[in-house]
């Protein structure tokens, strides 16, 4: 059987304690993933601080940003072994994972390289009070060790995106992947011997949060910084430990985002593109649509339209050809998802399509599948119009004028992203700026370019990475101020 081991000091660590790795599709084990105990994560965390006193912490930038280049290169050319550790361990489609997940993996590196060679240092000269003159300079260096604590819907994608930025600052990384997808974190200690990456610069710790190697990694105090990508209740719990000395945190939480389809859209866009939204990765993407506001002249045609798309998604396992729609990631969310479908029946939706579990054949009926959802008719006070639901469903709902489709959109604790559809570029702008989000995609949605801030407004996060931004977070700035 599969182990998944923890990687620590640049080698693969068991541990006596395993649990079972499971696959959405259909239940089965997949491997058995050796959980970190205290002692594992002090050992990653020990090689961590290790490694910055070490030949990594002397590296020069050019040598560091060619290593970064290697492990994106090594990435692209073990592609289809990521790609089938990923898609076992998500149920993801094949066609969704090897054109985001695995490339976006290995752009994270090259991304973040290019960033770090290329970023300028400001300087500035002042006059001093006898005569003279000074000159400042900011220096960068990294911040050390770093926590890195990752969810599970793009389990390589986000785990990178935050590990890209930190090696390329010169930090060193402990990562904890989530429980339901151990795997590629894993494979990605093997492309780090590979390609000599010095020894614990990256290590993977695995288990749960609470009382696990989560908790054990977010409350050590020789970790210097925490970045946290997952439910903004986990980010209260790993804020009050990073609270103990006074530990920055970069934080990606949770969403309730709002698609808002102007009268003048153009209609076919619009719906491609909610439909998109509202159930790309069975819904399970922290930036998804759950609530859609639809101005009313079109909010009949529209209700049918997007009813016609997700009846026609094809739901199955990964690598069917043509399927669209892949399971939930484990049993317990999708319980928690179709409590959700429940209550929206209770508190008085119209179910307009879906509403409970396909009928899936053979082994597949083990699988954590459930239909794609849309209800009307609810008022905003439900709760599945309030609560991430994290599934592949939609309220719709009307609205009449741009400032009522603004009002709606920010009634909600969280502030991740919005997406909008009109043709009146004056619509676009006014909305923009006044939706409370962290990204506004206009006609458009999920469209990243790594260079641009990423992060949340609310309770949907704390700061913001990508580009340059990361750098804020990933590297202590010291000014060096030098009287000439
Ligand atoms: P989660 O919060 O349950 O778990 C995330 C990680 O935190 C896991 O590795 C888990 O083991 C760990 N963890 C849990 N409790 C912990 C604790 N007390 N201390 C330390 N670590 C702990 O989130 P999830 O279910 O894996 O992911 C889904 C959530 O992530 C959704 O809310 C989604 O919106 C959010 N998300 C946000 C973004 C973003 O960019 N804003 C991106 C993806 C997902």
């Amino acid at each position: 059987m599969k182990q998944f081991l923890n990687f620590i000091d640049g080698e693969f660590v068991a541990t006596d304690k395993t649990f079972a790795n499971r696959a959405p599709v259909d239940n089965r084990v997949l491997g058995l993933v050796h959980e970190a105990g205290r002692a594992e994560v002090d050992a990653a965390v020990a090689a961590a601080r290790g490694a910055l006193k070490g030949e990594w912490g002397r590296m020069p930038v050019a040598k560091r940003v060619e290593l970064l280049y290697a492990v994106a290169d090594e990435i692209n050319r073990r592609f289809d072994d990521f790609l089938a550790a990923e898609i076992a361990d998500t149920g993801k489609p094949l066609s969704l994972a090897s054109h985001i997940d695995i490339p976006r993996g290995a752009a994270n590196f090259k991304v973040f390289a290019d960033i770090i060679k290329n970023v300028p240092a400001e300087t500035f000269e002042m006059a001093t009070p006898d005569g003279g003159q000074a000159l400042n300079y900011a220096v960068r260096t990294p911040v050390g060790v770093v926590g890195v604590v990752c969810p599970w819907n793009l389990p390589l994608l986000l785990m990178t995106w935050k590990v890209g930025p930190a090696l390329a600052c010169g930090n060193t990384v402990v990562v904890k992947p989530s429980e339901e997808t151990p795997a590629t974190a894993t494979l990605l200690g093997e492309v780090m011997q590979k390609v000599g990456m010095p020894k614990g610069v990256y290590n993977v710790v695995h288990g749960f949060g609470p009382d696990s190697a989560g908790a054990f990694l977010t409350q050590h105090p020789d970790v210097d910084a925490i970045t946290f990508t997952g439910e903004t209740r986990t980010g209260e719990a790993i804020m009050a430990a990073a609270a103990k000395g006074v530990r920055p945190v970069s934080f990606e939480l949770g969403g309730k985002n709002a698609g808002i389809v102007f009268a003048d859209a153009d209609f076919d866009k619009a719906v491609a593109g909610i439909t998109r939204s509202a159930f790309e990765n069975c819904g399970q993407v922290c930036l998804g649509t759950e609530r859609v506001y639809v101005q009313r002249p079109i909010f009949e045609k529209f209700v049918q339209a997007l009813k016609a798309k997700a009846e026609a998604l094809k739901i199955g396992p990964s690598e069917e050809p043509g399927v669209g729609l892949g399971p939930l990631i484990s049993a317990e969310h999708r319980d928690k998802v179709l409590s959700y479908y429940r209550k929206a029946v209770e508190q008085g939706a119209t179910v307009v399509t879906g509403g409970g579990v396909p009928k899936m054949s053979g082994a597949l009926a083990e699988g954590h599948w459930v239909q794609p959802t849309i209800w009307t008719g609810l008022p905003e006070s439900a709760a599945v119009i309030r609560e991430e639901i994290f599934g592949p469903c939609c309220h719709i709902a009307p609205f009449d004028t741009e400032e009522e489709a603004i009002a709606l959109a920010n009634a909600t604790d969280y502030g991740l992203a919005t997406t909008v559809w009109t043709q009146n570029l004056g619509t676009a702008h006014r909305v923009a700026r006044q939706v409370e989000v962290g990204i506004c995609w206009i006609n458009s949605w999920f469209l990243r370019d790594l260079r641009t801030a990423f992060g949340g407004a609310k309770a949907s996060g704390i700061g913001r990475e990508g580009g340059v931004h990361s750098l804020e977070f990933y590297t202590e700035l010291r000014n060096v101020c030098v009287k000439l």
